[in-house]
């Protein structure tokens, strides 16, 4: 596990004013050890690993915690469902319609219709709040 990830972030909810709770030092270890894009209930299971009695109503308010610091992104895949990861390089998200699977791409993809957006319509595009839907590779050729 990264060390310095996870003191980083309980840095930041101290240098912010906030008390450290074991709750939320358990949430910041899952998100360090598992860099993928989790839902609040399998943040919550995995944290309950290291402080047995966490709630998911505790996780979420954690999460909104982490996210007002800047620490935590979060983002819609499937059919709304949110997930959350650290906050770190911008990327987008497609979702496969058929199996559920999100991959995960580089933000410039985007570049061409963002510039587009902004041009015709003054519009900013958020590249990675909502996931971009369609059917996989796999999927495809089945
Ligand atoms: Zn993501
Ligand atoms: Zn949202
Ligand atoms: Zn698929």
């Amino acid at each position: 596990m990264d060390h310095d990830r996870l003191e980083d972030i309980i840095s930041a909810v101290r240098a912010d004013g906030r008390r450290v709770t074991v709750a939320k030092r358990a949430v910041a270890r899952v998100l360090v050890e598992l860099p993928d894009h989790l839902s609040a209930e399998e943040i919550t299971r995995a944290a309950q690993r290291y402080a047995s009695d966490v709630s998911p109503s505790t996780v979420y308010r954690i999460l909104e915690e982490f996210e007002r610091l800047d620490l935590v992104v979060h983002a819609h895949v499937g059919h709304g469902a949110t997930v959350y990861h650290l906050a770190g390089a911008l990327h987008g998200h497609l979702v496969c319609t058929n199996c559920g699977v999100t991959i995960e791409i580089p933000s410039r993809h985007f570049d061409a219709l963002s510039g587009d957006l902004l041009k015709t319509y003054g519009f900013r595009l958020d590249r990675h709040h909502v996931a971009i839907a369609g059917l996989c590779a796999r999927c495809r050729d089945a």
